[in-house]
């Protein structure tokens, strides 16, 4: 796409020459995610800017909608389903300058941000000062709070604390139009508030398609005093499950239920031989948190379920032994390559969700994937959610192997259908999973069609993604 001379120094206007990024040079840095996709496909954005204020992001979009060019918002680009990239070319509005805490009003459990802040900087901060922030993606010390709130992220403690969407109390959305929208009351500081339609829920998850976050007022807790760590092996798959429904019926309620199945044991031992972790079919970790005596409490009362179905079980609420048995749940992402040597672990077909007793069923149905198509594929996750990550090893400059890892992920999307699961449990929908949305979604994907053409009538945020603008409305 070419964009025309005036628009271009239009636009060099409103965010100033050192914001401003025509050249190939630096759009090339936009044109991917972490999606294997993205970067099979390298689409590049025509221009990058680098907006700083909310007007300036009102001005670009009221412009692109004059010239009909596609917008694509970005935060961190850490994102793993082609969300953050130019697949119809169009402006690439990056949003990481924009990173502020603009307010905190503790006493009232809540503050405002900026969208570009990063997760691990926003929680540094309030951890100095007693609370924290609690969805914690794995990406914390890159993703930006405007990517959480578009993806409504979350991580190991979304089974007791939630997903972001159920911590943001408002937004500054600036509409396709350029029109800006407060949600959630445009003066209020309510924790909660029932007035109008939840336009904040709408925004939620929204993937860039509805409107560019600009400011976001966040509920956050106080920090737990102490945490404690139950660490289980198991022989069997299938007693893993029966562990954590068995731990949910005693009224016990971790932080963090992950599991790792025995590919990623496998990974984490090579990647780190220190830690030795025994082999097992799988390996449990439940994170426990609160004040001392309730930790202990709670750790030793799970690590007793657990002894009913684990062949070894071990709990802790020391620091330093705290964070190493948690290393070896840390390094599996970064370990998963290391069961293949040359070969490299892509994201595709990475996060099913299950019903929790059906993740033993997805975990010897994705073993079976990965032996039919003679790809390792190492998998760990959120069992207390049952949010799978399955990693396929392959070297990515094999075409074979691209195309066994395309059906891998195929297959591995339709069997949580199957399963009563989801395609995606928390990185959204984006390019790459956008094939599987009729079959989930059903009729409400049709609804979902008829506000982005509310909202945006000439398509030009984020066009292409989520299937919104795929296909005719059905007929009544
Ligand atoms: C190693 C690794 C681990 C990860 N672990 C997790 C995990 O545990 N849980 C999890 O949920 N995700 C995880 N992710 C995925 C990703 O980090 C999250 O989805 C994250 O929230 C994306 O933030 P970002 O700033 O990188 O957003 P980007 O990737 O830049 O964008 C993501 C989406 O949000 C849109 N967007 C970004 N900013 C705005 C804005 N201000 N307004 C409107 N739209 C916007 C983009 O258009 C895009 O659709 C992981 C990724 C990596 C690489």
């Amino acid at each position: 796409m070419t964009l025309s001379k005036d628009l271009l120094s239009r636009i060099e206007k409103i965010v100033g020459p050192a914001n401003f990024f025509p050249a190939e040079t630096d759009r090339i840095c936009y044109a991917t995610d972490s999606s294997l996709l993205s970067q099979m496909n390298n689409w590049m954005p025509d221009l990058v800017v680098r907006v700083l204020t909310s007007e300036q992001v009102s001005q670009v979009l009221a412009l692109a909608n004059e010239f009909l060019v596609p917008v694509v918002p970005r935060g961190a680009g850490t994102g793993q389903c082609c969300g953050a990239v130019a697949q119809q070319g169009g402006i690439m509005m990056d949003l990481t300058g924009m990173n502020r805490i603009v307010s905190m009003d503790l006493d009232n459990l809540q503050v405002t941000v900026q969208p570009g802040i990063v997760h691990a900087e926003l929680n540094k901060e309030l951890a100095g000062h007693g609370f924290f922030f609690p969805p914690d993606p794995g990406s914390t010390k890159m993703c930006t709070l405007g990517g959480m709130v578009s993806n409504n992220s979350s991580g190991q403690r979304s089974v007791k604390y939630g997903t972001t969407k159920q911590y943001i109390l408002g937004l500054e959305v600036v509409l396709p139009t350029g029109e800006v929208m407060v949600t959630g009351g445009v003066r209020s500081r309510a924790l909660k508030s029932v007035a109008g339609y939840d336009l904040t829920s709408l925004m939620v998850g929204s993937e860039g398609t509805l409107g560019v976050v600009t400011r976001i007022r966040l509920k956050v807790l106080p920090l737990p005093e102490r945490r404690g760590l139950v660490i289980a092996f198991f022989d069997q798959l299938e007693s893993t499950g029966q562990a954590v429904v068995q731990v949910f019926r005693r009224r016990l309620f971790p932080s963090a239920i992950e599991i790792m199945d025995q590919s990623a044991i496998v990974a984490a031992n090579l990647y780190k031989p220190e830690l030795a972790l025994p082999d097992a079919e799988a390996m449990l970790l439940f994170e426990v948190d609160g004040s001392p005596p309730d930790v202990a409490y709670q750790a030793k009362a799970i690590s007793e379920v657990c002894a009913q179905f684990a062949r070894k079980v071990e709990w802790t609420d020391d620091p330093e032994r705290l964070k190493a048995l948690w290393a070896a749940r840390g390094v599996v992402g970064a370990a998963a390559g290391r069961v293949k040597p040359g070969a490299t672990r892509v994201y595709i077909g990475e996060d099913i969700c299950v019903p929790v007793n059906a993740v033993a069923q997805a975990l010897r149905n994705i073993r079976a994937i990965g032996a039919k198509y003679n790809v390792p594929i190492v998998t760990y996750g959120h069992i207390g959610d049952g949010n799978l990550h399955a990693a396929p090893i392959i070297d990515p400059n094999e075409a074979i192997e691209i195309e066994k890892v395309k059906k891998i992920a195929d297959e591995i999307h339709h069997m949580a259908l199957d399963l009563d699961g989801t395609t995606t449990g928390e990185h959204g929908v984006g390019l790459a999973r956008a094939e599987y949305m009729e079959e989930e979604l059903g009729f409400s994907l049709h609804v979902m069609r008829r506000i982005k053409r509310l909202l945006d009538p000439r398509n030009i945020l984020n066009p292409g993604k989520m299937s919104l603008d795929d296909g005719p409305l059905p007929e009544k």
